[in-house]
């Protein structure tokens, strides 16, 4: 009878967990496609995308009866950036192009408008200080294309910016690019643009560039970080963060819809923030959705300096920045800084047989995590592994985010945070 009892309980404990499961899919996908709807614009800098993105998690905050640590849910700070709200035609030779699919104006571009000669430049017509006097002569009043050899040398790559940003001084720029286009946010503006264009549409025989590109350089733009806690049962804090910012709209016509990146860590945050909402954890925890990330780590740097709560409290951040496969598991940066936490990660992980596999990584200053750790706050940065590898460009789009893992990292991150002492 007993036996009998305990396999029923086990029964009902298994279709609650998969009950939980779908619950958890469906509400995850539903903020994946409110973060990601062309209302919300890319959450950057055109139409305001990223207010509305801050105004919508303050709500989901509110709803689940997060607590202001300060007056409010928000915590504002300014920074410049470059945006592009007008809209923006390239043609070569006639050919009119796709913006984002065929071209992408470069995060620090200034504007320009009108018909202009190609002028195909290689290294060699830049590597001397006469050459270049010489090159910028030429290109006055004309469009300089540049065809600079592909390399992943760092050294390289960091000479062949400076010699663009030396033509972006004197007239627009283009570039011929192989593979996808990947777009970025610049905090500054040039005084002409640069064009990435693909290269199947831009050779070394194109002749003439139409371009029509205005950009808004927002200065002391106003952003806000959003942070609500969780009370816990004891003086502790843990520190849950995920940057909600994306690149916004590139023109009116190529939206960035940043699913992965990071529409599906905030959707963790709130999947998470609801649930400590109503179990409270041994530590109190602190939400934070970071704006300015894609800017430069603005948002985090900013709310690091502004001392929300007593940073001496706090036993570990955890950041959570694109979360949306997990196909072949998920990496831990700083794991090597920060090894009882990343072998408790591994032993719930082997217990509870959740995840391929929990990879360790050491620093990098790739993500919002950055400016806790270099405050010596005892920090980790969470990424999933494996699947579709859209990024920074128009196809990272919540339709074809599989989410694969997500109820998997939830659960651990879950069981991971419950069992902090
Ligand atoms: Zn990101």
């Amino acid at each position: 009878m007993r036996q009998c009892f305990t396999l029923v309980a086990v029964l009902l404990g298994m279709s609650a967990y998969t009950q939980d499961r779908g619950w958890l899919e469906s509400h995850a996908r539903a903020y994946l496609d409110t973060l990601t709807s062309p209302a919300f614009h890319g959450r950057g800098y055109v139409n305001g995308g990223d207010a509305i993105a801050a105004d919508w998690i303050g709500a989901q905050f509110e709803r689940f009866g997060l607590k202001p640590v300060k007056k409010d849910l928000f915590q504002p700070f300014t920074f410049n950036v470059n945006s592009f709200p007008d809209s923006i035609k390239v043609s070569v030779d006639g050919q009119l192009l796709v913006p984002g699919t065929d071209f992408i104006v470069s995060a620090k571009s200034g504007s320009a408008k009108g018909s202009y000669h190609l002028v195909h430049l290689t290294i060699d017509d830049l590597l001397t200080p006469e050459r270049r006097a010489m090159t910028m002569g030429v290109i006055t009043g004309k469009a300089a294309c540049i065809h600079f050899g592909s390399t992943t040398d760092q050294d390289t790559l960091a000479m062949y910016r400076a010699f663009e940003e030396e033509l972006m001084l004197h007239g627009p720029v283009v570039k011929p690019v192989a593979g996808k286009l990947t777009w970025s946010v610049a905090r500054e503006a040039m005084r002409h643009p640069l064009i990435e264009i693909a290269s199947e549409a831009l050779t070394d025989s194109s002749l003439i560039i139409d371009l029509e590109v205005t950009n808004k350089l927002l200065v002391r733009h106003q952003a806000r970080n959003v942070l609500g806690m969780a009370k816990g049962k004891g003086k502790g804090w843990i520190v849950l963060g995920a940057h909600y910012d994306h690149l916004g709209r590139m023109g009116p016509d190529a939206l960035f819809p940043g699913a992965n990146d990071n529409a599906s860590g905030v959707a963790m945050l709130l999947s998470l923030a609801e649930y400590f909402s109503k179990h409270p954890a041994k530590n109190n925890i602190l939400f934070v959705a970071f704006a300015g990330e894609e800017a430069g780590l603005v948002g985090s740097e900013w709310c690091v300096v502004d001392r929300p709560i007593d940073w001496a409290g706090v036993k570990l951040m955890i950041n959570l920045d694109i979360l949306g496969t997990g196909d072949d598991g998920i990496t831990v940066v700083n794991a090597t800084a920060q090894q009882a936490a990343f072998d408790k990660l591994v032993g719930i992980n082997t217990e509870r047989q959740l995840l391929a596999q929990i990879k360790s990584r050491g620093p990098a200053c790739n993500s919002d995590h950055c400016p806790f750790v270099k405050r010596e706050i005892p920090s980790i940065y969470i990424y999933t592994l494996g699947g579709v590898a859209h990024y920074h460009d128009v196809l990272d789009r919540a339709e074809t985010l599989p989410l694969t893992e997500f109820a998997d990292v939830y659960e651990l991150l879950k069981e991971f945070i419950s069992s902090m002492r």
